[in-house]
């Protein structure tokens, strides 16, 4: 899956550590012995996050009536037994009253006997007390968070539910599903059928699969040899989203039995599962769409099945639809027959071997234009008036599957490709093999609308999931604590294959800029290790971050660097071919890397110091004479010591690079593992091109790389220099160099001309300038704009309103310009204005240049009636990548109504489509006006939002992290902290929570650090 491109600047929790599984308590899988014996509640598997477990209840305050009451009742179970009891023994003092009054002297019978009376009543009261009201009930106990349910699993029928862990059991295997679907487009409901067979692997009496919000209404299972079709009863745990199906008689090992399960459900109206999409068609007549997404967990809620990505299975799949429309899966069509009047059905072949994850289908009014390649048929789908823009990415496809075909020297190895544009889709794409479903702007470039920056998204989501055609769908992690294996690779080709196959988009930069933001978040004590134990579905979303993406890929670019192009690429051929249509480990990839370097280096130990522990190291170099010595240690941003990870002397196999003074740097560069040089030289650079994921502090020798720059930056490739910015600002952060050391550094940009370097000091300049902005200090903010404009105002200046020059060029003018008009300075706004107008004049038919057009937009949003102009253009344009960057435009207004009527809508998905939400959301929390009120909407609409977009969620992540980055204030802190304690211990336990909080306090710390420096300094 390829989360939205420019979402990727958000940042993340503890995860659980290992040996928190190590401690799974023994446990007896009493099924696999069923009908000796009454099931008792202690005999069933417990759940093994047992410490979780524990907690679960305590500090919720979001509990449904019943928990409440339950809740409440155990604490005040003392005061209620006492008050009980005592109108017990009022009750019985009456009944002893003799007729005339006087009082009688119990006999001791008597009073035995009233002893055990009120201990058995007592005892009753506490029971009754104790247990939850639903488990007498005919529902039985099925609600979220409920500590009695994990530890008694409790069908939804009442009875006792056989398993009670999140995973499933290991005793039955998928081998095959026959799906029947049959989806109304006007009711916008669906009926489904599934026939699963299944391999016995150990004897047992059920089997577990899971199932979610489906309304099943049949199930029955056939034996291998049999023909007859069996009912069985099925019993439904909603809580971990499983069914069991309780076989009549043992299920033999190494037999093959049919599981048929009929039933029926909604559309989903949220991103997953079989999800409706409405858009207008070219009559502006409102139609539906049904598309898929179920990675990670969705596939459960379009039928029942094994959910686990090892869980591989082949798919036969039958769609029924009106015949006026069109569906497409993973494999090409093999029939279509009558069915009813104006219904047909859709026969596709069988699958290869894949995971549930993967299996997609859609249902909509397409149009298609395809090309054939080595054997392929690749098509690009879109709604019909989009059909012509969809020429780029066809070429785009070929070419890229036609790279990685001789790349992996594994053919692509299904008879067709679909790329599929879904009019509204919460991530940026996913990868269903053979069926590519893309967000329109990923996919559709407009030659009159779309930028130099669309063009490179387009192509960097496209080489994002033919890359994972072979690295996640050929080869699929095992489970998802190993996500990286997926993503990390998946991005890392997408970088690589770009600069193999389109070396003029200069996509090694968005990489370099990608890594420098997912550093800031691994460098946060709440950043967790690339591969990661994670068992809930909230801890499976929250693995789809900038670190299994960006970091898993970046040290995959350390590895290849070190290894060697060559041994990097057989070693990656060696392990897509030992696990083919398996899944897989990260230790399954190094011991395929060991294979090549057979003995002359361990892969798996250098790699698992990288894998298996949070952060990165900070290596300081040193120089005394001839002597560099250089030592690492931990990169951290410290703030409370509270939670603290004690890891400070963890160490890292570093390869290091460098180079310096006496050579060229294309030619020079060494590697070798952290050693001593002895060399004299006027100048030393380490981690060349930033090719490894390390910072870097020259000690005392900063002011000779300082130097350097201003006498001679280009000394120093693009890269190199982009890196010096970065490292030294974060080092300014963590209080190791001075930030007048940096302000001196970027000093030299008045000579700057590469993009890489421009973008990194902008980056940096404008974290200072928002924290300055919005705590209170918007005279110094006005001054670091100054500085600004010092250093890059003859740069905006030179920058033409054209689509002029190299595609690099271009999106810098882009970049600069789009900054330059938002804070209103070089006249930016006056120009755009201008041509704002013309625009309007003419209607909006006037052609924009695309890399100028979000700053003329934006400076022309900024009155009322451009605003009011703009919106009704959003409302009628038929180009996505135009859209964008209204929608933007739109969200940098300063007027507040505005911007709430722009959130509001967007979550209400009618007017404006929910997958804008989290842009709207960014650029309101980056303005004065608007940081606070992206706070508050996203405090008001929590509930909504995470259903919508699910708990956990990239989406998820980045509106907690852009509506409290700005943060830098000790209310702030506290406020955003009693937030989310005052919710579920879910969204209080998210990741992004804990980063959000690290970060606010973080800018606290940096402005006691920086403050006075700054008045001195600018
Ligand atoms: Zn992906």
């Amino acid at each position: 899956m390829e989360p939205f491109p420019s979402d990727q600047i958000q940042l993340p929790r503890n995860m659980i550590e290992n040996s928190m599984f190590e401690e799974e308590p023994d446990v007896v899988d009493l099924a696999k012995e069923p009908c000796l014996h009454p099931l008792e509640p202690d005999e069933v598997e417990y759940e093994p996050r047992s410490s979780r477990l524990l907690v679960r209840g305590l500090g919720e305050h979001e509990m449904d009536d019943d928990e409440e009451d339950y809740e409440s009742s155990a604490k005040l179970l003392g005061m209620s037994f006492m008050n009980r009891s005592s109108n017990l023994r009022n009750n019985m003092s009456v009944y002893r009253q003799n007729p005339n009054g006087s009082c009688s002297v119990p006999s001791t019978r008597t009073m035995v006997v009233c002893t055990v009376v009120l201990v058995i009543a007592v005892s009753l009261i506490m029971v009754i007390y104790l247990l939850p009201k639903c488990t007498f009930t005919k529902e039985g106990c099925h609600k979220k968070n409920h500590t009695m349910e994990l530890i008694y699993p409790l069908a939804s029928n009442g009875k006792i539910f056989p398993w009670a862990k999140i995973r499933l059991p290991t005793d039955v295997v998928p081998l095959h599903y026959d799906l029947v679907l049959q989806p109304n487009l006007t009711t916008l409901k669906f009926a489904g059928s599934v026939k699963i067979v299944v391999n016995v692997v150990q004897v047992t009496w059920k089997i577990v699969l899971h199932s979610s919000g489906l309304n099943i209404t049949k199930a029955t299972i056939t034996s291998a040899g049999g023909h007859q079709e069996k009912p069985v009863e099925f019993l439904e745990y909603p809580l971990h989203d499983q069914i069991a199906i309780m076989a009549p008689e043992a299920l033999l090992v190494g037999q093959n039995y049919t599981v048929n399960i009929e039933y029926s459900s909604n559309l989903s109206d949220t991103y997953y599962g079989f999800y409706k999409i409405s858009y207008k068609d070219e009559n502006s007549k409102q139609r539906w769409f049904a598309a898929t997404q179920f990675e990670p967990l969705a596939a459960r809620s379009a039928f029942p099945c094994f959910d686990e990505p090892a869980f591989k299975a082949t798919f036969l799949i039958k769609i029924k639809r009106d015949e006026n429309l069109s569906t497409l899966s993973n494999m090409p069509k093999k029939a279509t027959a009558p069915v009813t009047d104006g219904i047909v059905q859709d026969e596709f072949f069988v699958s290869l071997k894949m995971s549930t994850y993967l299996v997609a289908f859609v249902v909509a009014d397409l149009k298609n234009i395809s090309r054939e390649t080595n054997g392929s048929l690749v098509s690009v789908y879109a709604i019909p008036q989009h059909l012509n823009q969809a020429g780029y990415a066809l070429n785009t496809a070929v070419k890229l599957l036609e790279f990685y075909q001789k790349y992996f020297l594994i053919k692509y190895p299904l008879e067709k490709l679909d790329l599929v544009a879904i009019p509204d889709f919460q991530s940026g794409a996913m990868e269903n093999w053979g069926l590519i479903t893309f967000r329109e702007t990923a996919l559709l470039f407009d030659n009159n609308t779309s930028s130099a920056r669309d063009k490179k998204l387009i192509t960097a989501v496209i080489a994002h999931e033919l890359a994972h055609q072979w690295f996640g769908n050929l080869v699929t992690m095992k489970w998802w604590n190993d996500l990286w294996l997926n993503e990390g690779f998946a991005t890392f080709m997408e970088y690589f294959a770009m600069e193999e196959v389109f070396p003029e988009l200069h996509s090694d930069e968005d990489f370099l800029n990608l890594i420098f933001k997912a550093m800031m978040k691994d460098s946060l004590n709440s950043s967790h290790p690339v591969s990661s134990a994670v068992q809930s579905s909230e801890q499976i979303e929250e693995m789809f971050d900038a670190l299994s993406y960006i970091k898993g890929a970046s040290l995959l670019l350390m590895l290849k660097h070190y290894l060697t192009k060559d041994v990097f690429q057989a070693g990656v051929e060696v392990y897509l071919h030992n696990h083919n249509y398996e899944s897989a480990q990260s230790d399954d990839l190094w011991d395929s890397m060991n294979e090549i370097t057979n003995g002359t280096l361990d892969v798996k130990k250098l790699m698992k110091t990288w894998i298996l522990h949070k952060g990165f190291p900070l290596v300081t170099v040193v120089r005394k004479g001839k002597i560099i010595s250089v030592q690492q240690e931990k990169f951290l941003y410290r703030v409370e010591t509270e939670n603290w990870t004690s890891d400070a002397s963890y160490l890292w196999d570093i390869p290091l690079t460098y180079i310096t003074s006496s050579c060229n740097f294309t030619h020079c560069t060494n590697a070798y593992l952290l050693d001593q040089k002895s060399e004299e030289v006027e100048w030393i650079k380490f981690n060349v091109d930033m090719n490894g994921y390390y910072m870097v502090h020259y000690a005392d020798d900063w002011k000779t790389l300082i130097d350097l720059l201003k006498k001679n930056h280009t000394a120093l490739s693009p890269k190199d220099r982009a890196n010096l910015i970065n490292n030294i600002f974060n080092l300014a952060g963590l209080g190791k160099e001075s930030l007048e050391k940096a302000f001196d550094l970027i000093e030299y940009l008045t000579k700057e001309s590469s993009t890489a370097p421009l973008t990194q000091a902008l980056f940096q300049l404008s974290l200072i300038y928002n924290l300055l902005e919005k705590n209170g200090e918007q005279q110094l903010a006005a001054r670091v704009m100054h500085r600004i404009e010092h250093l890059l105002g003859d740069k905006i200046d030179q920058q033409r309103w054209t689509d002029d020059g190299t595609l690099s060029e271009r999106e810098l003018r882009s970049t600069l310009l789009t900054f330059a008009c938002i804070h209103d300075i070089r006249n930016c706004s006056t120009t755009a204005t201008q041509m704002f107008e013309k625009w309007v004049k003419s209607n909006g038919t006037m052609s924009l240049p695309s890399d100028v057009m979000k700053a003329i937009f934006t400076a022309g949003a900024k009155s009322s009636d451009g605003w009011e102009f703009l919106l009704q253009m959003y409302f009628s344009s038929a180009s996505e990548a135009e859209k964008s960057k209204m929608i933007e435009a739109l969200a940098s207004t300063d007027d507040v109504r505005k911007m709430i009527w722009l959130m509001q809508n967007s979550l209400e998905g009618e007017v404006i489509r929910a997958q804008e939400l989290s842009h709207i959301i960014a650029t309101v929390s980056q303005s004065l006006p608007g940081y606070l009120l992206a706070w508050d909407f996203v405090k008001e609409n929590w509930k909504k939002l995470t259903r919508k977009f699910h708990l956990g969620s990239y989406t998820i992540q980045n509106i907690v992290s852009w509506s409290t980055s700005q943060f830098a204030t000790k209310v702030h802190l506290l406020e955003v902290k009693s937030f989310f304690e005052s919710k579920s211990e879910e969204s209080s336990q998210l990741r992004c929570v804990k980063e959000a909080i690290d970060t606010i306090q973080l800018n606290i710390q940096w402005m006691e650090r920086n403050l006075a420096t700054l008045q001195e300094l600018l």
